[in-house]
């Protein structure tokens, strides 16, 4: 009789096609199983942290948004955008500056390089507060609310 716990003992790789006992798979947050055994997580992982300039930007993005949102106080660690959201978020809508549609690019540090950039400038680089601009619509839209301060405060 074949019970489900035989069935969730082996399972075979998307990559490799070799079947392997259910240990060899990375167990995901949602409780199932990835499609790749680690073995070929790991080769993937290797290849693209190398190679692929939107990991490496996903990266920089990630470490500079929470240094600026540190400095300025908005600092959401709840909200805070994740690695995951930021590949989909590029998938979705990473081709196209999203306030002037110019197209940008990822693997130099030019114009038209892909910035993340906040909707809101008084909230953080939270989920749902972030879009994809170029370059220049970046320092355009920069403006967090302390600099605003710094100049009402001048001003008076
Ligand atoms: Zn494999
Ligand atoms: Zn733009």
């Amino acid at each position: 009789m074949e019970t489900n716990n035989e069935q969730t003992n082996f399972q075979k790789c998307s990559r490799c096609e070799k079947i392997k006992s259910t240990d060899e798979f990375r167990m995901k947050s949602n409780k199932s199983l990835s499609k790749m055994c680690l073995t070929c997580l790991e080769t993937k992982k290797r290849i693209r942290n190398r190679n692929d300039p939107v990991e490496i930007t996903i990266e920089k993005w990630l470490r500079s948004s929470k240094k600026e949102d540190k400095m300025y106080n908005l600092y959401n660690e709840e909200k805070f955008v994740t690695k995951e959201y930021l590949k989909q978020l590029i998938e979705d809508c990473g081709v196209d500056c999203f306030y002037c549609m110019r197209e940008v690019q990822y693997d130099c540090a030019q114009v038209d390089e892909a910035k993340l950039s906040k909707i809101d400038q008084d909230l953080g680089y939270n989920i749902d507060n972030i879009t994809i601009t170029c370059h220049s619509c970046n320092i355009k839209h920069f403006n967090p609310p302390q600099l605003r301060n710094m100049q009402y405060t001048k001003k008076h």
